[in-house]
């Protein structure tokens, strides 16, 4: 497989690439330990393209957007991958992303490549395989991997915490309520994007304007802040030494998408010039790391034989106040490593 994803011809590549993400989706033992062993095989070979996220809220243009920007860069003799994160199918089993066709034109072309979420699993388990996913297109070569979500929950963080730049999505009408637009999320986004500018103008003018102003108080917040976000703890931070664009769009006509393009080249050349660009990546694994650690170490406790034993018990008691939460959680804490607890 690793020889199909590096060096296969486009046809037996994208094919290659499906089933290596399927594996790497795969909750088996077996399939895992495979997974791993292929991950371990391509990472020398990753690192290479540009980690493009993007979000906003359904029906702002997004997928519209990509189909433009991706075929654009077709164009210019680029290959773009394409993978999606959806919150909502891991919560409801159903998708605000995937159920329509999406991106037609581009998910025909031979020099892209597409893959909508994964359709189970934690927002966290979600964001692993398309980690994972990003990195087995990075080495099959694709310059560009784009990274989408739904503006809603948690997705952005998980986002912002494993691309290079995070661009928001947003509709002309957003500048008159600026509240509307998650605080935390607007400090995230090193690019705001307002689509859909053919519809009014004027509006979309007035909200460069206003999303400008709030973008310079995020700035100035972000970094008078003492106490680190708690996305800092995902690896998703703006980028620093940049001070976001906000620029118009049409995608549907086909409008803004070489501005943005700029813009991001713009973005790429100076924090890879000042060593940012690097240094996002390197903190992003280490969190990358610690996120899968804590997971890991979570599973691990309530599979913990003693734990099982135990747990029912004391969420009963917990429940019913007969033990303080924090004695419980440390009852089984000492049960997991086979100590008597102190107390
Ligand atoms: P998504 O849910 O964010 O992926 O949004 P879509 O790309 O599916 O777009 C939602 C609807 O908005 C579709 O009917 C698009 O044709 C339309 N649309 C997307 N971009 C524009 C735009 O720039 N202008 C206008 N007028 N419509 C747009």
């Amino acid at each position: 497989m690793r020889d199909a994803i590096l060096h296969g011809d486009a046809s037996v590549q994208r094919r290659a690439i499906a089933k290596a993400i399927t594996l790497l989706e795969s909750t088996r033992a077996q399939h895992r330990a495979q997974g791993d062993a292929l991950l371990t095989a391509l990472l020398p070979y990753t690192g290479k393209s540009l980690r493009l996220g993007f979000s906003g809220v359904p029906g702002v243009g997004k997928s519209t957007l990509i189909e433009a920007l991706g075929l654009y860069l077709i164009d210019q003799g680029r290959r773009v991958a394409v993978l999606t994160i959806d919150p909502s199918s891991s919560v409801s089993g159903g998708s605000i992303l995937g159920d329509k066709t999406r991106m037609e034109k581009l998910s025909m072309h031979e020099q892209a490549f597409i893959r909508p979420s994964p359709s189970s699993g934690t927002l966290g388990g979600v964001a692993e395989k398309t980690r994972e996913a990003m990195l087995v297109c990075e080495a099959a070569g694709y310059d560009i991997v784009i990274v989408e979500t739904v503006g809603v929950g948690q997705s952005e963080v998980a986002v912002a915490g494993m691309t290079d730049m995070l661009v928001l999505m947003q509709l002309p009408n957003a500048g008159d309520d600026l509240q509307a637009i998650k605080k935390g999320v607007l400090e995230l986004a090193d690019l705001v994007l307002i689509n859909k500018a053919d519809i009014d103008a004027d509006a979309a003018t007035r909200a460069q304007a206003q999303i400008s102003s709030g973008l310079q108080l995020t700035e100035i917040h972000g970094h008078a802040s003492a106490h680190p976000q708690p996305q800092a703890a995902a690896g998703a931070q703006r980028a620093a030494h940049w001070q976001p664009r906000v620029i118009t769009s049409s995608a549907l006509h086909g409008q803004g998408i070489d501005t943005l393009w700029a813009a991001v080249r713009e973005f790429q050349t100076l924090q890879m010039a000042n060593g940012a660009f690097h240094t996002r990546r390197q903190s992003q694994a280490l969190a990358w790391m610690w996120q899968r650690i804590d997971a890991g170490l979570k599973q691990s406790f309530k599979n913990h034989p003693a734990v099982r034993q135990q747990l029912p018990q004391l969420s009963a008691a917990v429940q019913s106040g007969q033990i303080a939460a924090s004695t419980a959680a440390r009852h089984l804490l000492a049960a997991a490593v086979g100590e008597v607890p102190t107390d």
